[in-house]
């Protein structure tokens, strides 16, 4: 559904920097930034992150985040409470990621949305050759 990775410092993904995000790490996410202050929120997702060394800057952890699903292929829908389909959520998650790193100058997160294009392999392809 939705992924982070470190994709700075090089043109090539680093397999071995690649840690998935689990459905459980989303879901704690959200719960922190309907329950708790920004700073614990963003404490949790820089705890999500790969370590990096003090001297990091600006900017320096560029998480990139491939939005589930696209706008023709929304993926199931959820009824209430939630009332969204997979896109919809995953373009609300997406965002709220954005706004949260809004609050820590080291953290770049730049969002991509896969285009209804024919097949899924094409659609990965396609935004991944976007980064
Ligand atoms: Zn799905």
């Amino acid at each position: 559904m939705l992924g982070a990775g470190r994709v700075g410092g090089s043109a090539k993904l680093n397999s071995t920097a690649m840690k998935p995000v689990s459905k459980s790490d989303v879901w704690k996410a959200i719960w922190l930034a309907e329950n708790k202050p920004m700073d614990k929120v963003v404490d949790f997702l820089r705890s999500l992150l790969p370590q990096y060394s003090p001297s990091s800057s600006k900017g320096r952890i560029k998480v990139a985040v491939v939005v589930g699903h696209n706008s023709k292929a929304t993926g199931a829908y959820a009824p209430h409470p939630v009332g969204k389909s997979e896109f919809e959520f995953n373009s609300l998650v997406a965002k709220e990621m954005v706004a949260l790193a809004s609050y820590d100058d080291e953290i770049q997160v730049k969002v991509f949305y896969r285009k209804p294009i024919s097949s899924y392999s094409l659609q990965i392809d396609e935004v991944y050759g976007q980064g």
